[in-house]
Order: C-alpha cells, then structure tokens, then sequence
C-alpha cells in the first residue's frame, strides 16, 4: 500500500532540488521523516512577568512603545537603536545592536513582543528577536517555539515554516498505530495530535503529554518487531520438543547436595519448558559470578541426555573446560551419564577417537572450546548446545549445526549482568533467564579502596590473610591496548612482591605464557601450592579456588565496573570472609564514584544499573557492539517502565490471532512489513 506520507519532501512548496538534497542530508527524504523530525528542545517565548525576571537572563516582554527611537551610528555598519517601551507600570528601554532597519517598525504606541536578554539594573533588554503586528513571529507571540537540529542550508526559520505547512496539508493522514485499547489503559495523546503538538505546543504540559505519547510509540514499535520476530522465528524453527522425563529431572534435582534457590528453580523452570516445546531455544541466561549458574547448566544437560539427546557445552579457554569436565563429571557420572573433553589440546589420535564416540552416540555430554564446533566434528543427536561467559556462538555456528541436520536448542550463559531494560533491549531477540539471588550463606566480599601511597598497609593485611593459610590475587595493571606492557607490569609485580613475601610461593600468570604453563600455574594454585598469584586479567573467568580469600586490583580505576566484578568474584568462594583491595587514584569525580559504588555493593546487577547510570546506555557496551537501538524521544534509562509495558503488551498482541488478521491491525502489519520483519513469511 502506497502512503501519501512516503511521498518525498519535494510535494511542498518551497522545497525545490538543493533543499531536498539538504533535507536528505539530515536524514529527511519523505513527508513522513519530516513530520517525524522532532524537536530536540524549545525556545521559549512564553511572555513573562517582569518582577520574576533575573538579572542576565534571556526573556520574551511584550509592552507598549512609548515616545521615539534613538538612533546612533557608529562606522559604516554598526548602529544602536533604543526606545522606551511601557510593561504595565514600568518604563525599560529595549536595545537593538546593528539592526537599523528595525527603527522604521517602532511606532509611538504599537505594541510589541521581544525577546533578549535582561539587565535588571538599568531596566534594559537588549532585544535580539522582535514579534510585532505583521510579523509571521506574532502568531507564536507566547508559544514554545520548536529547535531542531539543522546542518547543510536548511535554516530553523525554515524548517518551523516547512513542518507547520506539511502539518497543515498532511497533518490528518497521520493514522492511530496503537490499538485503541491500549491507547485508552495508557492514557496516550492520538498519534496525530501528539506529532502537532510535540512541534508546536501551547504549553509545556500538552508538550509533555506529546512526547510520552511519541516515546511509547517508539517502544511499543520497538517491541512489536523483536515480539513479531520472535513469534515468527519460533513457528518456523526446525526446533523439536525434547521428551523430557519430567519426573526424573525432578528427582535428580532433589539428589543435589543442595537445594535450588528460587530463582535456580524458576529459571530451570523457563529452560525445561522451552526444551520441551517445538521451537529451538534460544535463551540467556544471566547470573551474577557464584550464583549457581553451573548446576542449572548440569540439569539442562541431563534433562537433554534423558530424553535421548546429547549435549555440548562450549567455554572460553581450556582452564575453563577443564574445571566444567570436572564439576559436571561429578554431577552427572553417578547417573550413568558419560562426559568428555574436547578441547585443542588433544593429540590427533585422542581427538578422532573423541569424534568417533560422539558420532557413535557414546558420549552424552561433551565440554570443550569452540573446538566443539567444528567441520568435521559429528554428534549422533545433538539436542542442547551452552555456552558459558562469551556471544560467541552465532548464525555461522548455527548454520554449521544445521548443515549436519542439528536444529538445538540453545543456552548462552553469562555472568555479566546487564540491567534488564538494555537486555531485552540488545538481546531483544532471545529470551532471558536471570538469577538474581545468591545460594544462602554466602559473605559478601568486603572491598576497599587505598591510595597507591597506602600499599604497604595493604601488603600486611595480606600477609594477615597469607598466616591464615589462605590464598591471594594480585591483578595487575591495565594498559590499554598493549598485552606486552601488561606482562611487563605483571613481570615487575611479581618481581617485587616475590622479594616482600619471601617465605611463600609467588606465581606468576599473564598472556604469554602457553596454554600449558598457565594450566600449571592454575593446578599449583588450585592445590595451594602458590600461595599469591600475580595476573594480567587472564584470570577473570570462571576460576575457582575457594581458599583464596583476598584479592587486590592495581589501578583499578582502569577497568569497568563489570570488569572489576568479575575479577573480585575470584574470592568470597568459599566459607571464609573474602577481601577485595582496588588500588587507585582516580583523577575524575565519576572515577571516585565508581570506586565507591565498587566499595557499597556486591550485587552484580545493582552493579551495573549504577554503572549504566554513571556512563548512560550509549556507553554501557562500548559503542561498536552495543546493538541498542536509536530512538529519537525515547530513553532507555528514564523509560524503562515503558518499555516493560510495551514488551508484555507487544508479546501479547502477536499471540493473539487477530493481530496477524483483523483490519484494525493492517498499519502495524504494515509497519512490520516495511520494517522487513515479515519478509518470507506466508499468510494463510
Ligand atoms: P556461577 O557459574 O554462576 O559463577 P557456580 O555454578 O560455579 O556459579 O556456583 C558457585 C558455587 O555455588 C559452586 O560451588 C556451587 O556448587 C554452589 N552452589 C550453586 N547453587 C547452590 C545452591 N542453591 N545452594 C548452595 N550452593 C550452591
Ligand atoms: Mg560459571
């Protein structure tokens, strides 16, 4: 269906071929981009009381001329106009700089509307716009007049005068979107009148009513495709309903040597019904470091192997795979369930003969890097793929799976708390388990932040700690973008905490070391044989050993907030008070916040919201990767309610049959489709 609003800008007048071009420049080609190119602030001409005025600031008088203007002239173009102006009782002067030709329109008498800016000394407003009786200006006399962003030609003047005249001629095509219901339970302004009145409101609360009104909208669209996506992804997906023995699941829940947290029980609950129903899953899976996210991976796995599956799980680096083999060899064994390793490691003659028993379906769980995913590795009937602490797995892993005939269903784990409203934003397309609980018992580490100078204080509570028989962390240095300085810093470190701490072990870890020195370096930690381990961040994921009970981080103003969580959850492992130690001097306010908000909480997702709220979601990612949509009035920090409202509204509605039939619903259909959310899909 052609849209008269997809016509281009050059239907209006005034509109000829360079401005178009210039139009275009700022991102406007239709009469729908320029209707929907909004404000980013007003100018306010809203006439004021004088006796509320403050002295310098920028203010619309409206007043009565009074006797003639004065005239001076200085050099060839720079003149000075003033003129007496009566505003109720009071007599001020208003002033023109280099503006001659106002003089001609400054009658004894007329009234007038200016705006400038005040000196409440000399009772003077040096006028920099003037409304007065034929003037375009006067019919905003009062009114909040809109500011766009501009570039190339295009002037504010112009564009105002361009938007009022496409309002005027398009203005009543601008149909409803929402349904009429929802516009109703929320209170919305019609779409219509809330794009008239975001561009010219006659007052700053009808303006506040449009943009709410505008935000929704943008949200609610927002949603509605990553809903419809989701909805159609599902029903196409090759995915199979997994028979689980329900029954046995719950009983080798019950044999853990722990019960579930609520929040475990609730999200094995979310991930069960997913594997269980026709579609391939396709779920995050988020928890803070320790909150239990492994076992949840070990029922999934069993659940999969029960109804006659297998399963793969897939981690970042060997260390890791190695302790996963372990832990989930120690959960599954005793059921009679086989777990392998493949990792890069293996010689080639381990490796086939690993392949060969995964093919032959003699292996039900397999743990290992993305070795795992391989051309030439088989599964016999692969029904559950994890992944832990990376994205990494994507649409070319998938497209692998399904040229050997694999639709899985899918897991990503991660220990990266993102606050909710960016994660079903950027993650928009999966679905989302959180754990946002922690096992009972656990104490949370106790952090603090010394000043470089203050490090040998620092050195003796850890030799405290060391007495104790326990085991410390010390992180190194961040530099960015250089691996070589990092492992020079950490070479130093060691250097010198291996003289200060002579009477214990002093390990050392970075980068450089192969994959094999690491993991001795990793075995002699774990079996306390080193007794401090000095690291470049190469220890951050994953690592365990409960008897390491302190930690500090050298300059640590260097990482992100997620970062330094991650690593300080090395410690607080075990039964033992943990203690995390940053070490920084922060040069920025926002430097020192982060430090004490690091200082006041171990909750991973308070955490990040603090760390969003500090760095605004365009940073929270990183630029590149973010993934987060542009809106244009739309703010995920200030809005995430709404944006709640619109995912559970928009899941609703493409469940219902109607949305994908009725007529009331063609211009969403419509809007899916030009948003190319329905390509190749077919309507019965
Ligand atoms: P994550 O992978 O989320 O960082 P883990 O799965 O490694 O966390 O769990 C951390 C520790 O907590 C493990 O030693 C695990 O056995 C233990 N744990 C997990 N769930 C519970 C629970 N519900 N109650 C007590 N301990 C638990
Ligand atoms: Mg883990």
């Amino acid at each position: 269906m052609k849209d008269v609003l997809d016509s281009p800008v050059s239907l209006l007048s005034g509109v000829g071929e360079e401005r178009s071009r210039a139009l275009a420049g700022l991102g406007i080609q239709t009469i729908r981009d320029l209707l929907e190119y909004f404000p980013s602030r007003y100018e306010d001409y809203r006439i004021r009381d004088l006796t509320e005025v403050k002295d310098g600031e920028r203010v619309t008088l409206a007043g009565t001329i009074y006797g003639e203007p004065s005239v001076r002239f200085y050099g060839k173009k720079k003149s000075r106009i003033a003129v007496r102006m009566v505003i109720g009782k009071i007599v001020v002067t208003a002033v023109w700089f280099n503006q001659a030709f106002v003089k001609k329109h400054l009658l004894p008498g007329k009234e007038i509307v200016v705006t400038g800016k005040w000196d409440k000394y000399k009772l003077q407003i040096v006028v920099s716009e003037m409304a007065e009786v034929d003037s375009v200006r006067l019919q905003k006399r009062g009114e909040l007049a809109p500011v766009y962003p501009l570039g190339g030609e295009i002037t504010l003047a112009y564009l105002r005068k361009l938007i009022q005249q496409a309002l005027e001629q398009f203005g009543g095509q601008l149909e409803e979107m929402i349904p009429a219901p929802l516009v109703e339970r929320y209170r919305l302004m019609p779409r219509a009148e809330a794009i008239q009145t975001i561009h010219f409101p006659p007052d700053v609360e009808r303006g506040r009513q449009a943009r709410r009104r505008i935000m929704f909208e943008e949200l609610f669209l927002f949603q509605l495709k990553i809903q419809a996506h989701r909805r159609i992804n599902r029903q196409q997906s090759e995915g199979h309903a997994q028979p689980v023995p329900l029954d046995e699941v719950r009983r080798f829940i019950q044999q853990l040597p722990f019960p579930l947290t609520d929040a475990q029980n609730r999200v094995v609950k979310e991930i069960l019904d997913d594997m269980t129903a026709p579609y391939a899953m396709n779920r995050l899976l988020q928890g803070d470091v320790g909150s239990g996210k492994t076992v949840v991976a070990a029922i999934a796995l069993y659940a999969t192997v029960k109804a006659g599956y297998q399963g793969a799980i897939m981690v970042p680096t060997e260390i890791l795979a190695e302790q996963h083999l372990s832990s989930l060899q120690s959960l599954l064994a005793p059921h009679g369930i086989q777990v392998g390793l493949l990792s890069g490691s293996l010689t080639a003659k381990k490796r086939k003969e690993l392949i060969a028993s995964l093919q032959m379906g003699l292996i039900d769980v397999v743990v290992g890097t993305h070795a795992l995913i391989q051309e030439d590795v088989f599964f016999r009937k692969l029904g559950l793929v994890i992944t832990d602490e990376q994205h990494r797995f994507g649409v070319e892993q998938r497209r692998i799976l399904r040229s050997k005939g694999l639709s899985p269903d899918v897991l990503f784990m991660t220990a990266t708390p993102i606050p909710r409203t960016l994660a079903i934003s950027a993650f928009g397309d999966m679905d989302v388990s959180t754990i946002d609980q922690m096992p009972a018992g656990r104490k949370p580490v106790e952090t603090s932040w010394y000043k470089h100078e203050q490090f040998h204080y620092v050195l003796e509570q850890m030799r405290q700690e060391l007495q104790k028989g326990r085991q410390a962390y010390v992180i190194c240095p961040l530099i960015e973008e250089s691996d070589k300085l990092d492992v020079q810093n950490a070479i130093d470190v060691h250097a010198q905490l291996a003289l200060y701490f002579s009477e214990y072990t002093v390990g050392l870890m970075h980068g450089r070391l192969s994959a094999k020195e690491k993991d001795e370096v990793m075995q002699w930690f774990s079996a306390g044989e080193v007794h401090v381990l000095v690291s470049t961040t190469v220890v951050e994921v994953g690592v365990n050993v409960p008897n390491a009970t302190f930690m500090v981080i050298y300059d640590a103003e260097r990482f992100g907030l997620a970062q330094l969580h991650q690593l300080r959850g090395r410690v607080g492992r075990g039964v033992d008070q943990s203690y995390c130690v940053l070490i920084a001097d922060p040069k920025t306010e926002i430097g020192k916040e982060r430090m004490r908000v690091m200082c006041e909480t171990t909750d991973g997702f308070e955490l990040s919201q603090r760390d969003l709220e500090l760095r605004g979601p365009g940073d929270f990612f990183g630029t590149k990767q973010s993934g987060l949509p542009e809106f244009k009035v739309a703010d995920l920090l200030n809005d995430y309610k709404a944006l709640e409202v619109a995912r559970q509204e928009t899941a609703r509605l493409v469940a219902d049959p109607a949305f994908w039939e009725d007529a009331e619903y063609a211009a969403l259909r419509d809007y899916l489709q030009r948003e190319g959310i329905l390509d190749g899909v077919v309507f019965d």
